[in-house]
């Protein structure tokens, strides 16, 4: 089962992300929110899925948002974390401001 995360930035940004796999689709989905260069915004990504494809613009302009590029440290508690894929409450890049002022929450809503 998935888990819910929402980004919000002081900017007023504010979406929801799912992270993981449903029942149906485990082996073939990774859902995680992903940093669209291209886009600059944040879109579902899916990590099975090697390159990284933007879901809007099918580019490959793709980075994870647990690469340490996207936040300003790694020392911060786990939002959530599945597998080795770990999303901390350090700040994160928001691409609508341009800053380092993202934060993403756990919803503890679950899917499947
Ligand atoms: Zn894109
Ligand atoms: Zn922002």
């Amino acid at each position: 089962m998935g888990q819910h995360v929402i980004a919000k930035c002081e900017c007023g940004y504010e979406e929801g992300f799912m992270i993981g796999c449903g029942m149906s689709n485990c082996g073939t989905m990774f859902s995680f929110p992903c940093l669209c260069r291209d886009c600059k915004r944040i879109v579902d990504g899916n990590l099975e899925e090697q390159p990284l494809t933007c879901p809007e613009c099918e580019g490959n302009n793709l980075e994870a948002y647990d690469d340490a590029e996207l936040s300003t440290g790694r020392d911060g508690g786990a939002v959530t974390e599945w597998d080795d894929r770990k999303l901390t409450d350090d700040p994160h890049y928001c691409p609508l401001c341009d800053t380092f002022r993202l934060r993403f929450e756990n919803t503890f809503f679950m899917w499947d």
